[in-house]
């Protein structure tokens, strides 16, 4: 299955919970899981059996869904990660976190993961002095990431990083907001990575 390009309030609403898949609307009331905190559809706000399986396959599609990735990306990580020394689960979401749209979403210089990715696309983004245009790249500790000089006066990238200074950014990245530039410090640990995800279950989906 490919990325998703459909309505992306869907799958929030679906999964119940915001991904923040929209950028600074997502932190407004007109977020749809402000207004309408219920799947969508007809039978929407009738009752679901909650399987075993169905609780696997939706944490397995809502961390999907969150960064962006295809299912045979994300099996790919899975595999990946299977093969690193250390927990699956964790390793699963530290390659997910070093992916350069995440990065680019996580440094501020975008509003959300989907922008970073038209940025990178669009040949913007520097990491180590030289272009990087392929989304799934994947960073490693020290990689310096900055936009490039002639789009740092991009008035979208100024906006994002106002807002992500103002909400903070992750232990584990360094900005510069004014020169636009940034360096990982260190790969993150679990206890930097999202609370909300139970990455357990997503092992046990690939599992069986
Ligand atoms: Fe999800 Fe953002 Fe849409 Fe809210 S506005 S439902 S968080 S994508």
């Amino acid at each position: 299955m490919s990325r998703y390009t459909g309505a992306v309030c869907k799958i929030c609403r679906r999964e119940g919970q915001k991904l923040f898949l929209k950028g600074e609307r997502c932190y407004t009331d007109k977020c749809a899981i402000e207004q309408r905190a219920y799947p969508p559809g007809q039978h929407g706000q009738g009752r679901v059996r909650v399987t075993e399986y169905r609780l696997h396959l939706r944490e397995k599609q809502k961390v999907r869904y969150t960064y962006g990735v295809s299912e045979s990306q994300f099996r790919r990580y899975y595999d990946m990660a299977k093969r690193t020394r250390g927990v699956t689960g964790e390793q699963l979401l530290q390659l997910l976190e070093r992916r350069l749209d995440n990065i680019v979403y996580r440094m501020g210089f975008s509003s959300s993961r989907n922008a970073a990715r038209q940025l990178i696309n669009h040949g913007h983004i520097l990491v180590n002095g030289r272009k990087v245009d392929i989304p799934s790249y994947l960073v490693k500790a020290g990689d310096v990431v900055e936009v490039k000089e002639k789009s740092k006066k991009m008035e979208s990238i100024g906006a994002s990083l106002e807002n992500r200074e103002q909400r903070g950014f992750a232990e584990w990245l360094e900005v510069d907001k004014e020169a636009r530039r940034g360096r990982i410090k260190a790969l993150p640990e679990r206890k930097d990575m999202p609370t909300s995800i139970q990455e357990t279950l997503i092992i046990e989906f690939y599992s069986k």
